[in-house]
């Protein structure tokens, strides 16, 4: 990153480089944004910025992956209008930091990413923290309130409506366990996964044009759904007071609410299972929140269905789902650590067939949390 800086932007000196993980969310599937719980894991697939002082009073973004240089006025960035282009999520961050009270210096910064892009890992929040902590360039601040600075550049300036789940998991990402947060205290405990299993996310390599506004509308299905049963949020409801509730609801607002009550608990009851090593148990509730993510919620798509199925049929596969918000990207499977190879090879082969496409896998094991960088030697080549 070093050399490509040095190409870019004619001198390195004074260069630091932060690294951001993706994640992959093992179960509690938009929950976050009723305050409920999730399940994620950082993962290894990250976003690194190298970053070093500019001298004319720029701010540069020069993304790898979109071939594009930008530049801005440091001083004027927190007057800054959203682009409606990937721009948003680093001028986001850099405004919100502004207002926060950190000041944006003049630099030059150089996105390298290896998560790959709206799929459902997340290459957003890693986007959003590797920058704030590149402008932040080392000074002091809370993590907690680092991932909602982060989660509020995405609400004002992207305009998704997002939960804090992906940002918080960047930044508090565990290099050997997932991590069970609860979205409304924000507090969070560490899971560790059981010996001989593996998880693999199978790439769909499709995003559907409905994602984004369906995401809106889910939010908003949710909203009314609280509002009708008089709670703060979805998280205040249990089964039994849904069931007993169920018949004052609209039947599409009924079946929203009873993925994001029954999801909770299938997150209390994954980590349960997790901690007594019954991975058995860790698929079937997998496969639950798939079939509520498709049926009840309607958030998957004819892809994700396949892969689903097709893992499902496959020698030592425990469970799978879809994964992130829906509508193409990943699923994520469970299987025998032994099963790994010849899994993704076969599902591979079979997406291909039915498909047209190869779908990119990726083994995914946790990682750290976001945080500067200082052995060179570990960076990665561009995905
Ligand atoms: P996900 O977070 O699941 O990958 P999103 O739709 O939330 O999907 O975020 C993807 C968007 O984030 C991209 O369309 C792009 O605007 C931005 N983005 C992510 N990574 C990069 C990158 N390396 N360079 C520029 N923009 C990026
Ligand atoms: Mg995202």
């Amino acid at each position: 990153m070093t050399e490509e800086y040095r190409r870019l932007f004619g001198t390195a000196e004074g260069i630091r480089i932060f690294r951001a993980p993706g994640r992959v969310n093992l179960i509690g599937e938009h929950t976050d944004y009723n305050l409920g719980f999730v399940l994620p894991m950082a993962l290894q697939l990250a976003t690194f910025i190298a970053t070093a002082p500019a001298h004319d009073g720029k701010l540069r973004i020069f993304s790898e992956h979109k071939r594009q240089l930008r530049e801005w006025s440091a001083a004027e960035i927190a007057n800054s209008q959203p682009a409606g282009d990937w721009t948003d999520y680093p001028v986001g961050v850099a405004r919100e930091l502004a207002h926060a009270g950190f000041a944006i210096e003049p630099a030059n910064l150089l996105i390298r990413s290896t998560v790959p892009e709206g799929s459902g890992l997340s290459s957003s929040a890693a986007l959003e923290v590797s920058c704030a902590l590149a402008l932040l360039q080392g000074r002091a601040i809370d993590r907690r309130a680092l991932a909602q600075l982060c989660q509020r550049a995405e609400h004002r300036f992207v305009g998704i409506p997002s939960g804090i789940m992906d940002q918080y998991v960047s930044l508090f990402g565990h290099q050997n366990s997932a991590i069970e947060l609860d979205c409304r205290s924000l507090d969070h405990r560490l899971v560790r996964l059981p010996e001989g299993i593996a998880l693999l996310a199978i790439n769909t390599m499709v995003k559907h044009a409905l994602a984004g506004s369906a995401y809106r509308q889910r939010v908003e299905e949710c909203a009314q759904a609280s509002r009708l049963l008089g709670v703060e949020s979805l998280r205040d409801v249990s089964p039994e007071q849904l069931a007993a509730r169920a018949d004052s609801l609209p039947e599409v607002i009924r079946r929203r609410a009873r993925h994001v009550v029954s999801e909770n608990q299938r997150v209390h009851g994954f980590v349960e299972a997790c901690e007594r090593n019954d991975p058995e148990a860790m698929g079937k509730l997998l496969v639950e929140s798939h079939r509520s993510l498709q049926l009840d919620y309607e958030v998957s798509c004819a892809e994700l269905d396949y892969l689903v199925e097709r893992a499902l049929a496959a020698e030592g596969v425990f469970g799978a789902r879809m994964t992130g918000g829906g509508f193409g990207g990943c699923v994520v499977t469970l299987l025998r650590a032994d099963a790994l190879p010849e899994f993704s090879q076969r599902i591979a082969g079979e997406y291909r067939q039915r498909f047209g496409v190869v779908p990119q896998v990726y083994t995914c094991r946790p990682s750290a949390g976001a945080e500067e960088v200082n052995n060179f030697e570990i960076i990665p080549a561009a995905a």
